[in-house]
């Protein structure tokens, strides 16, 4: 039987699930992912993630931050508000926070801003991160590496990069989210090697649903909707790539996620 697993990425608060909540998280339990961190992206999706882990604070744990494609509607005097949800128990990790270069919603210099503002209080907390990076690596790396030795551990979420970004990522002492982007023949074949040089101690795995449905499931969902219940596809897509037991995989994930984001031990 495969361990219990951990979805560390899932935008539970996000609207599509407003109509059928419960019975996402009920299949995803069924499908033995029993405990997930609902990510936050904004101080509004923060605050209801956390209300999202006091209905039942064995299962969820939130992040508490700024995505950065949000970072323009951030403004420095917001950071007392964050720096007080990020000491709340329900918060695992600060974030996601980053740097997303590829769509560019908000400007780099206020994407750095709040990227810097969220590491110092992150590590002002004691929280670990979790990161979000797409195109922008090497202003990404450069400014994680003024903040790290401060830093209570951060993960690198939804990894989708080329070898030299996956070994900076390690050399830096990261753990790696990987999502569905592997199940993908097109975009995510890259990854299907690389995801064989992670260390398995550092491995976390995540569906990032309401976003990046597998794409190599069959039946496809007709709504197109990423679920947390889809997890376990994505470890095993992930096992087959490494050529290692599921079983294991799923072990020495859910052990990763449970220590990173501090889920309590016996819960599940
Ligand atoms: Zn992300």
């Amino acid at each position: 039987m495969t361990p219990a697993l951990v979805d560390i990425g899932l935008n539970l608060a996000h609207d599509s699930f407003d109509h059928d909540r419960d019975d996402v998280v009920a299949h995803a339990v069924a499908a033995g992912v029993t405990r997930m961190v609902i990510t936050g992206s904004t101080l509004e999706s923060t605050r209801a993630a956390i209300e999202l882990v006091r209905s039942n604070p064995g299962r969820y744990r939130a992040t508490a931050g700024i995505h950065p494609h949000h970072a323009r509607e951030f403004a420095d005097t917001h950071a007392p508000e964050l720096r007080e949800l990020l000491l709340l128990p329900e918060v695992g990790a600060a974030g996601e926070c980053g740097l997303d270069y590829f769509r560019n919603f908000s400007s780099h210099e206020d994407q750095e801003r709040v990227f810097r503002l969220q590491l110092q209080l992150a590590a002002d907390t004691g929280k670990p991160v979790f990161l979000h990076q797409r195109d922008g690596h090497d202003a990404f790396v450069a400014i994680l590496r003024d903040y790290l030795p401060r830093l209570a551990g951060g993960v690198a979420h939804c990894f989708t990069g080329d070898e030299r970004e996956l070994r900076d990522c390690l050399d830096l002492g990261l753990s790696i989210g990987i999502t569905g982007w592997i199940c993908d023949e097109r975009r995510g074949q890259h990854l299907r090697d690389l995801v064989r040089r992670i260390p398995l101690d550092r491995l976390m795995i995540e569906t990032d649903a309401p976003y990046l449905l597998p794409r190599d499931l069959h039946p496809k969902p007709a709504h197109r909707r990423n679920e947390p219940k889809f997890l376990p596809h994505i470890l095993r897509t992930i096992a087959a790539c490494r050529g290692e037991p599921p079983a294991a995989v799923a072990a020495a994930t859910t052990a990763n996620a449970v220590r990173f984001f501090g889920f309590p031990a016996d819960a599940a």
